[in-house]
């Protein structure tokens, strides 16, 4: 789908401090301008409050990078839905293949994460995607399916108030990206069974993430699936992030 506005979310994971925040946002505010597409920022729990009060009037929506599967409690370290919504957090990531992989989660974690951001208000960019033995295996369409079915599964017709992303893992942090080809064939496959699920499907919007930078950007996003990017090492730059803020159109 076209039609629906892209989205670029820039992923800082555990990078950062008060003073660089500052002048990446600086630079990326002032940059953007005449962007056409939705901006986030997923940035570490300790500077959502930052980060808000510096965007706030801007078009860049604050994401957080992890909720609990909790509601409240007993779960030291963990944050809540409501605490980042008290926080004004728009997004939030779950399922970060950085989480399935050293935090042990599970579909069935991530589906009830991208539950609690859906009670609380807040949009859940699901994160799916296999890695490079799954993907040698020729399992990559199972894998994907299966992260998704779970998320599909507890959230039924609320699903078409989520963000995908697919990431695969093999792509992330390693600057070797999906060929335009490769994401278009996996997008389609997400976009049939989100179609198949909810009859709302058409607005969820489908991101791809892994490697992308400012000389992929276009590329990647010309693709029919592809309504946008999620961004790691390249949201640092403020160069790199605009440039692919302004190619999505
Ligand atoms: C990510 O962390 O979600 C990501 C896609 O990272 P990178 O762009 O650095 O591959």
């Amino acid at each position: 789908m076209q039609s629906k506005k892209k989205l670029i979310a820039g992923n800082w994971k555990m990078n950062g401090s008060l003073a660089a925040n500052q002048t990446l946002l600086d630079a990326i505010v002032a940059g953007m301008a005449d962007a056409q597409c939705d901006v986030a920022v997923a940035v570490p729990a300790p500077y959502l409050a930052q980060v808000q009060a510096q965007v706030s009037g801007s078009l860049i929506g604050v994401a957080a990078q992890d909720v609990s599967a909790h509601e409240s409690g007993a779960y030291t370290g963990e944050v809540s839905a409501s605490m980042l919504k008290e926080h004004g957090v728009r997004y939030v990531l779950v399922g970060h293949s950085e989480r399935r992989q050293y935090h042990h989660e599970s579909d069935a974690d991530v589906a009830q994460k991208a539950q609690r951001a859906l009670a609380a208000g807040i949009t859940p960019i699901v994160c799916v995607g296999e890695t490079l033995q799954e993907r040698e295996a020729g399992e990559t369409e199972a894998v994907v399916k299966r992260q998704l079915a779970a998320v599909i599964h507890l959230n039924g017709h609320c699903i078409s108030e989520i963000v995908v992303a697919y990431e695969p893992v093999w792509a992330i942090g390693t600057g070797r990206t999906a060929s335009p080809e490769q994401a278009q064939a996996v997008h389609a496959v997400l976009r049939t069974q989100l179609a198949a699920a909810s009859e709302h499907a058409d607005r969820i919007r489908l991101l791809y993430g892994g490697s992308m930078n400012a000389a992929n950007a276009a590329q990647l996003l010309a693709q029919p699936d592809i309504d946008g990017g999620l961004v790691g090492g390249a949201s640092l730059k403020a160069p790199d992030f605009l440039q692919i803020i302004h190619a999505a159109r």
